[in-house]
């Protein structure tokens, strides 16, 4: 909310997690064969290296959404900011377009508290997902979660936000998602959500070409990266219609290179009013009793009927876009939100050439650096033609340095990491054979390197931390970000946010349609897929 957002988050839907049939899902022909690099995608598109952009465009098109963050529950009940995201709903439906609204718990209760069952019929014609249960209101989500350690960050996850859900659900008959506000950002609430089949809404990764990620084994969709916005300028139509220029040249851009790329449509209540709730009542952890709260006052310039006219303008510009198929975040999860869950050994072999490649973690199209290193060591114990994709997370703790004891052989280091992980499907932080400590990344470099019969490369090229794998430094930056939300008090550490952020970023690796998986990958929906036993 408050900051021109650059943070909103996603959603899922509560059918996703049902299982599907591991059949079924296995489109596209042959194509893997010369692939260069993964061998990963289906016929007609480009392969993609993790390190090269590989936009869409066979199918011509990129997926679109256009979204709103719906936060107003300060106003007494009869001010416009109540009723304008049922209008903006209204516009859109006559368009034939889906919006996918992004609604606070506090603000959903208000309705129904009120009674304004007409602006709920609007919106239940849309696309609805929780915008957290108390937004603003502190200690925020990421705040608590950034006391805690994973665990107790999870469950407290949780705890705070499963009646966010259930009010979105009860209310709207439906929530697909968990959308990000703000810099209400933690990989805990990745996970948590992800556990409660709710994909995430808002990304720091920033992928070549892609803009649909998995992290702590949920999806993360790309939010909005415009360098523009709508939300004060509805009101003004000659600012208005400068905005509005930019929005063909951006789209017709962004659809040479990315798959996917979200809209914002506004925060209602800054389309109306001269500043957002939240900022006036809870700016650097400022915590009044809501008998203090103080609303925001109507702008003076705000006319409804002038800010839905342009708002309409708006519509009819992103509909009749002939690059951009529109969905919503319940759209995009349904796209996208079929995992590999089994994979070949090529497949697991072509990530290894990958690691040496790189002297390095990094992921593929089909795995993460966790699961190829899971699998890597898996295939020295027991090799196989296919493997189950084990969704195994990163540490929870302070990861290793490099410290060398005796001479550890890759038997030594596999028996290690799978019995780690079978155990509690968690990478552990370091390993511990030979007598020293020796780091992921390094085991990773060495059974990569065991694999493909290749020396080690030398030292100088060897990258063995994180930050080696693409798109994890740039990430990092973003992450750091969230710290200025003006939002956050003193209960907001940073550190712990990208200790755990960092640590799971073993989690991260592309999402792709299951049109664009090759017939030899096996795709599922469910969480979790136990790991073979034989
Ligand atoms: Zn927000």
């Amino acid at each position: 909310m408050a900051r021109r957002n650059k943070l909103e988050s996603a959603t899922v839907n509560t059918e996703s997690v049902a299982p599907a049939s591991r059949r079924g899902f296995l489109k596209t022909s042959a194509a893997l064969a010369g692939s260069a690099a993964l061998g990963v995608l289906g016929p007609g598109r480009r392969v993609f290296s993790g390190q090269e952009p590989s936009g869409v465009s066979a199918r011509g098109k990129m997926y679109g959404l256009i979204y709103f963050d719906v936060e107003d529950y300060f106003s007494p009940p009869e001010t416009p900011s109540h009723t304008l995201p049922g209008q903006l709903a209204d516009i859109m439906h006559k368009h034939g377009m889906r919006g996918s609204f992004h609604i606070m718990g506090e603000r959903a209760r208000f309705w129904e508290r009120h009674r304004m069952t007409s602006v709920i019929e609007s919106i239940k014609r849309h696309d609805v997902s929780l915008h957290y249960d108390r937004g603003s209101i502190h200690p925020t989500t990421a705040e608590e979660v950034s006391e805690l350690d994973w665990f107790q960050g999870v469950d407290r996850v949780l705890f705070r936000e499963l009646p966010g859900f259930q009010a979105l659900q009860r209310i709207f008959g439906k929530c697909s998602g968990l959308t990000q506000h703000g810099g209400t950002f933690a990989a805990q609430i990745v996970y948590a959500a992800g556990k409660l089949g709710k994909p995430f809404f808002y990304s720091p990764f920033r992928l070549p070409g892609r803009n649909v990620a998995w992290y702590c084994n949920n999806l993360l969709i790309g939010g909005y990266q415009a360098p523009f916005s709508f939300d004060v300028f509805y009101k003004d139509t000659p600012k208005f219609e400068a905005q509005l220029a930019k929005v063909n040249p951006y789209l017709d851009k962004r659809a040479e290179a990315f798959d996917f790329t979200a809209m914002f449509g506004c925060h209602p209540v800054r389309a109306l009013m001269d500043e957002f709730p939240d900022a006036i009542n809870f700016s650097n952890g400022a915590s009044p009793s809501p008998k203090d709260w103080v609303a925001p006052t109507l702008a003076k310039d705000a006319s409804v009927p002038r800010i839905l006219r342009n708002f309409e303008r708006l519509i009819v510009t992103l509909v009749e876009h002939p690059k951009v198929e529109w969905t919503t975040v319940e759209g995009i999860n349904n796209l996208y939100g079929q995992r590999p869950v089994r994979v070949g050994d090529r497949h697991v072999l072509a990530g290894a050439e990958e690691v040496v490649r790189n002297g390095g973690p990094t992921y593929t199209p089909l795995l993460s650096a966790g699961e190829l290193l899971y699998l890597l060591a898996r295939r020295v114990i027991a090799p196989a033609k296919t493997y189950d994709v084990p969704q195994v997370m990163g540490p929870t703790e302070e990861p290793g340095k490099n410290k060398p004891g005796a001479a550890v052989s890759p038997a030594a280091l596999a028996h290690e990491i799978v019995r780690a992980v079978m155990s509690s499907g968690y990478l552990p932080p370091r390993l511990e054979c030979g007598g020293g400590s020796v780091s992921l990344g390094s085991a990773m470099l060495q059974l990569a390197c065991h694999a493909t019969g290749r020396d080690l490369p030398p030292e100088n090229k060897r990258r063995l931390s994180v930050d080696a794998i693409p798109g994890v430094p740039e990430a990092t930056e973003n992450v750091k970000r969230y710290k200025k939300w003006r939002i956050h008090g003193q209960r907001y550490r940073q550190g712990p946010i990208l200790e755990h952020f960092k640590r799971q970023c073993w989690t991260l690796k592309p999402a792709f349609t299951q049109q664009e998986y090759d017939q030899g990958v096996a795709l599922g929906r469910y969480l979790n897929p136990m790991f073979e036993r034989k």
